[in-house]
């Protein structure tokens, strides 16, 4: 418990530091070039095709994402170590995010990574690209991998499988951690910021006070159709532009959000 006027940091966590700005972020597609899980699949799971038809069904409402999503990680078979090693050879990092991330350091902007994948597999492709002591500086807010009934470790064929984060059709609703903050009295609440690129991110973006959503995805359309103000990137240098200008009180959050570009 914190004495009268501190904010609880066992419920809201990036405030440790009293920053004035945090920054939330999805870490697949968004943080990096390409979506890890969705290669696994396409590579060593049940292929692209059928996983567009999977997603399908989800964009239309006939199933949950989270059954989808597990359907699709339960057809890679792969030992979790050997899956690990394949993503670090073929996941590249957003051209400007090591840029963004030391800027965001040492202007006390917390970083928060929300995800609908696999926090080791996040730990170990931030560890390749940051180093582990960075890594480690990260919070990550994502579903765990746990032995499959019957198996005996998470290294062996057909050893893993995914542990999810919340009960929620999304397997982690983004928006829950993000919610404490936003409903922080004015006086104490930070500027909240979201970087996104998928459907799962549109609940945590209208918690936030400015979305940055990546050109040409998904994310783009739905903002435009559901009225949720955003600004749209191509990669975190074009982020950090604007994170500046905002942090330095020459640009308002309203004024960044114009949309497509
Ligand atoms: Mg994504």
């Amino acid at each position: 418990m914190g004495s009268a006027g501190s904010p609880d940091l066992a419920a809201l966590p990036a405030l440790e530091t009293r920053p004035k700005f945090i920054f939330f972020t999805d870490f697949d597609g968004t943080i990096t070039q390409q979506d890890s899980n969705d290669f696994m699949t396409d590579n060593i799971g049940f292929g692209a095709a059928k996983r567009k038809e999977s997603n399908k069904g989800v964009l239309f409402g006939q199933r949950d994402f989270r059954d989808a999503f597990q359907e699709m990680l339960d057809s890679v078979t792969t030992p979790f170590d050997h899956c690990i090693d394949l993503l670090i050879r073929n996941i590249a990092l957003d051209a400007g995010f090591r840029a963004f991330f030391h800027w965001a350091r040492e202007h006390n902007v917390p970083i928060v990574v929300l995800s609908g994948g696999m926090e080791p597999i996040i730990r170990a492709l931030f560890e390749h690209y940051l180093g582990k002591t960075d890594a480690d500086s990260l919070r990550i807010v994502s579903n765990a991998v746990k032995v499959r009934p019957g198996k005996t470790s998470i290294n062996e064929e057909g050893g893993w499988t995914i542990s999810y984060h919340d009960d929620s059709g999304f397997g982690h609703d983004k928006s829950l951690e993000i919610r404490p903050y936003a409903n922080l009295p004015a006086d104490e609440r930070p500027i909240l910021f979201y970087a996104g690129d998928g459907i799962s991110d549109l609940s945590a973006a209208k918690e936030t006070d400015l979305l940055f959503a990546k050109a040409g995805r998904d994310l783009v359309t739905y903002c435009e159709r559901e009225n949720v103000p955003f600004t749209t990137f191509r990669d975190f240098s074009d982020i950090l532009a604007t994170v500046k200008d905002i942090v330095a009180g020459d640009l308002s959050v309203k004024d960044a959000a114009t949309g497509r570009k």
